[in-house]
């Protein structure tokens, strides 16, 4: 989502007279679009404030004016604190007020030290600037959208519902909006981001609320699409209709995130997940009777107040049960303001970081199974850009493995059949299933 934001940011300030830079070097304005998940990524900013600080004294030493400007979720959490605690951030935009960057910074340029981290009445993005065709054709042929924002779900560990607010869907109508002119300006596959993605309710043509998979189905008619994904799903709110979805929709990748944290249910309940270990195992196996071949991937935390070893090993049967094709994991990160926060029987970091590299392992044995099941099977590969070596291609498989084949640039933006010839540790190496049009266009 921040990437998606960050986009979003650059499209609004591109009216204004700014252009993207490729190193923060040579910028009028730096935004730091940050995350406040867990406190490593928290503690980044400051450390990143102090690098671009002398970057922007050094700019002034040249008698450039640097701003910079503190986004997303850590500005959201600690608005003003940021102000105080470093003294060359020019101004704090919060999560969801980025639309009025503009006037911020027009603010900042007459010296003030802008914070605006209030929830506003107003929809950021009816305001926000629509990319500019040559934006969306640099940023590749993949894209993200974000369709749904912030959560009410309140998992004790999660600071989301705070940075990023009560759940909001947008309509399908802007959605679709929006994917059709990427599709014009070339771009082929789109993820649909949020927060509860699958909570998705936005307004359809009728007014009436509309599901995921209504959002789906739509979207997969607009001429250009060849690939739709989505993330981040909760396994409370995978209903019957993004089952069907799944069964209809070939556009419809068979690769679904579905985070679900722990294993135990004492855990479980201690986290409000609102899901049990057989729930969990239900959602898997209703979305598998839907599409055989779909594979999984989830989030993991270790550590979260209270978990013993029989806790973790529950979590461990779980991995081993579902075989996923990967997963994230993470050391539970205390979030001030969360009531996990203030649990007493908080894990010691040595056992959360023991706990974390075993359940890595079991994650990575499974993760090399499932890619290692490529090897001699033909697939079908989006081609997204050049690879390393002079004609050669990258792409994505249906399950996002990169995939690389020598291909002549023209089938960027296309999908087209690969065998599988070597299985590396990052990434497929494949042969084009037709080799004949590669030689010609090389000119052999
Ligand atoms: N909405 C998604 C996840 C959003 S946050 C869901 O419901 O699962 C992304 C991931 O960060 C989470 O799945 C969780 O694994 C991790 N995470 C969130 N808060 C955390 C914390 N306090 N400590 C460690 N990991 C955390
Ligand atoms: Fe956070 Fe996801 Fe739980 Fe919402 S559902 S509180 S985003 S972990």
């Amino acid at each position: 989502m921040n990437v998606y934001d960050s986009h979003r940011m650059a499209d609004t300030l591109a009216p204004e007279g700014f252009t993207e830079t490729a190193t923060p070097e040579d910028a009028d304005l730096v935004i730091l679009n940050t995350c406040h998940i867990r406190e490593k990524a928290a503690d980044k900013v400051y450390s990143e404030i102090g690098r671009i600080r002398e970057l922007k004294e050094a700019a002034a030493r040249d008698g450039r004016r640097m701003m910079i400007a503190v986004a997303g979720c850590v500005a959201q959490a600690e608005g003003k604190e940021i102000i105080r605690r470093a003294g060359a951030v020019d101004l704090v935009v919060g999560s969801q007020n980025y639309h009025r960057l503009p006037q911020m910074i027009a603010r900042a340029r007459h010296g003030e030290r802008v914070v605006d981290t209030e929830f506003p009445v107003e929809d950021k993005f009816e305001v926000l600037a629509a990319p500019e065709r040559s934006a969306i054709a640099r940023r590749g042929i993949s894209a993200f959208v974000t369709v749904q924002e912030g959560c009410d779900k309140f998992c004790t560990f999660c600071v989301v519902p705070y940075t990023r607010g009560a759940e909001v869907s947008r309509p399908v109508e802007k959605i679709v909006d929006e994917v059709k002119r990427l599709a014009q300006a070339g771009v082929r596959e789109v993820t649909l981001i949020g927060q509860n993605v699958n909570a998705y309710h936005g307004a359809g043509p009728d007014g009436r609320p509309a599901t995921l998979g209504n959002l789906l189905r739509r979207l997969a008619q607009v001429p250009g699409i060849f690939r739709l994904r989505y993330t981040t799903s909760h396994p409370r709110d995978v209903d019957n209709d993004l089952l069907a979805a799944h069964a209809e929709l070939p556009a419809l990748m068979p690769y679904v995130h579905l985070p679900v944290q722990s294993g135990s249910d004492r855990i479980l309940s201690a986290m409000n997940r609102r899901h049990t270990r057989r729930d969990y195992l239900d959602v898997i196996a209703r979305l598998r009777a839907a599409r055989a071949d779909l594979a999984f991937t989830s989030d993991f935390i270790v550590g979260f107040p209270g978990e013993t070893e029989s806790d973790f090993q529950a979590t461990l049967t779980l991995v081993e049960e579902v075989g996923f094709a990967g997963a994230y994991s993470f050391m539970y990160s205390a979030r001030p303001g969360t009531p996990a926060a203030e649990m007493s029987d908080q894990v010691p970091s040595e056992e959360k970081s023991e706990r974390l590299q075993r359940l890595q392992a079991v994650i990575m044995r499974h993760q090399r199974n499932f890619n290692a099941g490529f090897a001699g099977r033909t697939i079908d590969v989006l081609l997204e850009k050049p690879g390393r070596l002079a004609g050669q291609l990258v792409g994505r498989s249906p399950y996002l493995q990169a995939v690389q084949v020598m291909a002549p640039k023209k089938l960027v933006g296309s999908i087209e059949r690969v065998t599988v010839i070597e299985v590396g540790s990052n990434s497929l190496f494949g042969s084009l299933e037709n080799q004949a049009p590669v030689l010609a266009a090389a000119g052999v």
